[in-house]
């Protein structure tokens, strides 16, 4: 996929503060919802959990209702890449789930997944959800230190190429986005190297870092469902997000409860809140 010509949206400091409103209340659904999320509590169980920590918030769900999307998170399980519709079915020992949710406060986005191994999971799984944690830290380091938008996927491609043991595939199918005032916007940002810079990163830019990984190769198939996303050979996949924003004074994380401190001061990144 090469960069198209975008337009891109750029915040006054006064929006971008609301963006982190709208991403502390998402950092504290899914902190409910990746606690619930255990051996025998089914998918639209978590989906319930999500929605009661929004509306106790005062925040409304980006996802519910977006192109008829019937839930407030996408649950993926295994081979189930993302965009997995919640239901009856539950959680069982060893699975491989992704919760991807958002929110939206006073008209502004934040996006934002994270990847659980439900019980005693394999040392495999649990690897490929690390490094695709990591390889999205890596990503967002790089809104601080590159120059371009084209920088964030290889940040990621070169972590995940360089980490030791089985190789993990990167997925190109789906890939991060611009985020703002609507919940996918201008720019795309590709979890993997290509030969084009891609816009420049600039004060006032929001955008949802997401790297989804896989266990074996990168095609995917839509189920019959018109939204399940799962790898054509059945292999498993992670799928980590957040929600960065850019500004005069340096980056922030409004999906992380730290501003992303934690993971970005080790790389040399120390974030600045708005
Ligand atoms: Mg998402
Ligand atoms: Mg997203």
């Amino acid at each position: 996929m090469a960069f198209r010509p975008t337009r891109i949206e750029i915040k006054t400091v006064e929006q971008l503060r609301i963006m982190v409103r709208a991403g502390k209340v998402l950092a504290r659904a899914l902190d409910s919802t990746v606690a619930a999320a255990a051996v025998g509590v089914s998918t639209a169980e978590l989906d319930a959990v999500f929605a009661r920590v929004l509306q106790e918030e005062g925040a409304t769900s980006n996802f519910l209702g977006y192109f008829d999307f019937p839930a407030t998170i996408c649950t993926s399980i295994n081979e189930e890449v993302v965009h997995g519709i919640p239901g009856p079915r539950r959680l069982a020992d060893g699975d491989i789930i992704s919760i991807d949710g958002g929110a939206v406060v006073d008209g502004w986005h934040a996006d934002s997944a994270r990847t659980v191994v439900v019980g005693q999971g394999s040392a495999e799984d649990l690897r490929l959800s690390q490094v695709t944690e990591a390889a999205m830290w890596r990503g967002i380091a790089a809104v601080a230190t590159g120059t371009h938008v084209g920088d964030i996927g290889n940040a990621i491609d070169d972590y995940v190429s360089a980490v030791p043991g089985k190789p993990l595939g990167i997925l190109e199918d789906y890939v991060g986005h611009g985020i703002g005032t609507a919940m996918h916007m201008d720019p795309d940002v590709l979890n993997y190297r290509t030969g084009h810079r891609g816009p420049k990163l600039r004060p006032g830019m929001a955008l949802a870092i997401e790297p989804m990984l896989v266990r074996g190769g990168i095609d995917t198939k839509t189920l019959a469902d018109d939204w399940t996303v799962v790898t054509t050979d059945g292999k498993r996949a992670s799928q980590w997000e957040h929600t960065v924003i850019k500004h005069a004074g340096g980056i922030w994380v409004t999906t992380a409860h730290d501003g992303g401190a934690q993971q970005l001061v080790p790389l040399g990144v120390t974030p600045v809140e708005p």
